[in-house]
């Protein structure tokens, strides 16, 4: 079977090239030329023996994933629309600002957390995406970027884990694609700049902070648990002061100093003064010492199936002064790329989007069989 490099990390390569007899030292320069040069091809790797370019092209391959589509913002920020098979796709956003560089990744097909105000979450569950389809976000977007703004240096270097899935309930494939990003002879990505977001898997924020101690965002969305249980469902299984202990935890290994806490603001259902005055308590007093943290409020993007609205400015600006003059850092995230459905929350296929995909899968297969007419709920939401 052919291996696709972009599922390893670099201590899996050396693995991979010792089995072909290989020395580490030719690993480290084959993830260069892919992850640093964005080489695919064996035949470019100009420093490797010939012989040994035969080999790998024997039993090897550099696999990206087919681009569905690309869409350029007015403001810069870029979705891609990536295909992972079998009526699956998922999509990466890179987000520019004046002094860095962020891509947003997807590390599921779906996701089964099935919070109340994702429209991923709507969609229920298809797959996990493999350690290659995590990083092959990354890849592509890097050298596609370099070639795409003209620039020789780095174009990305930030990377969120905020995109399509639950990044923590795909643990075992995570981690290898978080050390690619890592690594000095990949990425050369800070700790503090690559952030896994979760919306809360203890256990596995445990291991992480043993595994790979990168920087955390928890999605909080609620004060108490009635209202956390209803809104994301994984609280009803590890409740607010599980997760806090657990933030607690994470933060002796963080490369931070603090926990993120993403906090979707919906109007008149998690936006009160009294919302804001439990979420200073949980963080001041938690475990006696209390939670070091900021908060990001996040404007929420409305989806008819949710059933839910944005909240108000002003009372976005309330709460975000509660919290501040508590003595918490608090940001509101700009809304990037609405103009291009790339906000946050609307990644990786809106229903309608990725009913769309499937419909436009569902053509083609039906083209390639010489069937003309296709029904318009063909396929209907794909998960
Ligand atoms: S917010 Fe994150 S964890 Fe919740 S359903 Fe959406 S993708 Fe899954």
């Amino acid at each position: 079977m052919t291996a696709n490099l972009l599922d390893f990390d670099l201590d899996g390569l050396a693995a991979f090239c010792e089995r072909l007899g290989e020395k580490r030292f030719r690993a480290t320069q084959l993830f260069r030329w892919i992850h640093q040069r964005g080489a695919h091809q064996f035949d470019q790797m100009s420093d490797l023996a010939k012989s040994l370019r035969e080999k790998l092209a024997t039993v090897a391959e550099v696999k990206g994933l087919s681009v569905i589509s690309q869409h350029e913002s007015a403001d810069g920020t870029i979705k891609w629309l990536f295909d992972v098979g079998a009526g699956d796709a998922v999509e990466a956003v890179f987000i520019p600002e004046h002094d860095r560089g962020t891509l947003c990744v997807s590390s599921q097909a779906g996701c089964a957390v099935g919070c109340r105000f994702c429209s991923t979450g709507h969609q229920g569950f298809s797959r996990n995406l493999t350690t290659g389809e995590i990083t092959a976000q990354l890849w592509f977007a890097e050298h596609f970027l370099r070639q795409h703004l003209g620039r020789d240096e780095r174009v990305i270097s930030n990377v969120v884990m905020m995109g399509m899935g639950e990044p923590l309930q795909n643990y075992a494939a995570l981690v290898p694609a978080l050390k690619t990003m890592l690594s000095d002879h990949g990425y050369g990505l800070s700790r503090r700049r690559v952030t896994v977001s979760t919306s809360g898997v203890v256990p596995m924020m445990d291991r992480l902070a043993v595994d790979c101690p990168v920087a955390l965002a928890v999605s909080l969305h609620a004060p108490h648990d009635a209202l956390r249980d209803s809104l994301v469902p994984l609280n009803r299984k590890y409740p607010l002061a599980e997760l806090m202990d657990s933030c607690v935890r994470y933060l002796d290994y963080a490369p931070r100093d603090f926990i993120t806490f993403e906090y979707c603001m919906l109007d008149g259902v998690n936006d009160q003064p009294e919302h804001a005055q439990q979420l200073i308590q949980w963080v001041r007093t938690h475990g006696g010492k209390g939670v070091s943290c900021k908060f990001n409020l996040i404007p929420f993007n409305p989806f008819p199936e949710s059933g839910l609205t944005r909240s108000g400015a002003a009372q976005v600006t309330l709460f975000a002064k509660i919290l501040s003059e508590a003595g918490i850092v608090t940001t509101v995230r700009k809304t990037r790329g609405d103009d291009i459905d790339a906000a946050c929350g609307q990644l990786a296929g809106e229903v309608k989007d990725r009913t769309k995909v499937t419909q436009r899968m569902q053509f083609q297969r039906n083209a390639a069989l010489g069937v003309t007419s296709v029904s318009h709920d063909a396929g209907g939401v794909a998960a």
